[in-house]
């Protein structure tokens, strides 16, 4: 029997496919925009000269100063730099970093967005905004923090490094592994979580094995796009409550976080939740957290939290956030439970579920 279900599709535009960067400036245009403002990282300057080269007259320069977290004074310096171009919309070239300065830039203009995604993070179809002011992580919502144009350049992912190809895909993993035992899941979104699970399954091993591998890199995009659709149409849990803490207090590095704790949150939840995560039982053998564990230890992928910095004392610390105002859970949680979790995930051992 099919369940009750509410379902709203995204608004946002995709255009997917091996060379499509070129359609940018065609997708500045149908926005109505002839002055764009081009977004970066410093890492990424190069890259982001070029597009603005290739948008000609579209293009009122580049911004690249995009930082992980989006802290709000690099928002205001990006601010001043779109009055004083006079920019009527941003182009953002580049990872979660780079997306999220596009977005607190449309959250206080409501600008329109073109975002050219550069890793698998998923920020791209949410319409999510976490940013950073005086040590501290706020998130917001809404309609206008949500890209109405997405690129999907294959292209653009070959030079990403494969160890960050790897936790930039086990990251996205962790939205769709949230996304199928969420509250609010809905027909629609279980299928994108497995199908976006699956385009990993395939493209990550096969990455290790040749990381300019095209249609890999573009597969791993396709399941980006899928994860990262789920992660902005349901609510997140257990997994992404404890990544936020590990992330926000203790600046653990984004990715790494999320491919380190997958296994772990995923096993925490197998036993309230196995008709849910039969999916990742199918695809990844054994249970699902078990499972999840062998697949990133046989790609290669980071394990353990001790490598991160942590310690075994900030554990204790990070159990106690992690429970404050916990997110909706399918199993419930309390302080020992997640204690236990986090010192399995720090000393890296496979779950057992
Ligand atoms: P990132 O954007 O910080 O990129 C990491 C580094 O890799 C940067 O120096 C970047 O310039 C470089 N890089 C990116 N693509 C590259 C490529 N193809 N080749 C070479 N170098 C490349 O990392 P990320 O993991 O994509 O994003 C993390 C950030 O995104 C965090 O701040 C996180 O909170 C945010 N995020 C937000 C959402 C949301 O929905 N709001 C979702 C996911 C992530």
């Amino acid at each position: 029997m099919t369940p009750a279900f509410t379902y709203r599709g995204s608004a946002a535009r995709i255009v997917f496919g091996a060379g499509k960067r070129a359609e940018t400036g065609a997708w500045v245009e149908k926005l109505g925009c002839s002055n764009a403002l081009v977004l970066s990282t410093s890492h990424q300057e190069d890259d982001a000269a070029r597009l603005s080269d290739q948008l000609g007259d579209l293009s009122v320069g580049v911004f690249a100063k995009a930082t992980m977290h989006t802290p709000v004074d690099v928002t205001d310096e990006a601010m001043e730099a779109i009055k004083l171009a006079g920019a009527d919309c941003v182009v953002s070239l580049g990872g979660g970093s780079t997306t999220g300065l596009g977005k607190a830039i449309a959250y206080r203009t409501d600008l329109p967005q073109v975002v050219i995604p550069t890793t698998y993070a998923g920020s791209e179809v949410t319409p999510i905004l976490g940013q950073t002011e005086g040590g501290r992580k706020t998130t917001v919502r809404g309609d206008s923090i949500l890209p109405e144009v997405v690129i999907y350049d294959p292209e653009l992912t070959m030079g990403l490094p494969l160890g960050m190809s790897l936790t930039s895909g086990l990251n996205a993993m962790a939205h769709a592994a949230e996304a199928l035992y969420a509250q609010d899941r809905n027909p629609v979104s279980s299928l994108m979580a497995a199908e976006g699970l699956a385009a990993f399954k395939r493209s990550l091993p096969a990455l290790v094995a040749d990381s300019s591998n095209a249609d890999a890199r573009a597969d791993a995009l396709y399941g980006a796009w899928l994860c990262g659709t789920v992660l902005g149409t349901v609510g997140m849990a257990l997994h992404h409550k404890i990544c936020h803490t590990l992330g926000g207090s203790f600046d653990t590095p984004h990715a790494e976080t999320h491919a380190i704790m997958l296994p772990h949150t995923v096993g925490f939840n197998a036993s309230a939740t196995p008709a849910e995560l039969q999916p990742i039982a199918d695809l990844f053998g054994a249970t699902p957290g078990a499972g999840l564990f062998d697949f990133s230890k046989e790609i290669g992928a980071p394990q353990a939290l001790k490598d991160l910095g942590l310690t075994e004392a900030d554990l204790d610390r990070a159990s106690e956030i992690a429970t404050e105002n916990p997110y909706w859970n399918p199993r419930s949680i309390d302080r020992v439970s997640i204690r236990n979790l986090l010192q399995d995930a720090w000393e890296g051992s496979r779950p057992a579920l």
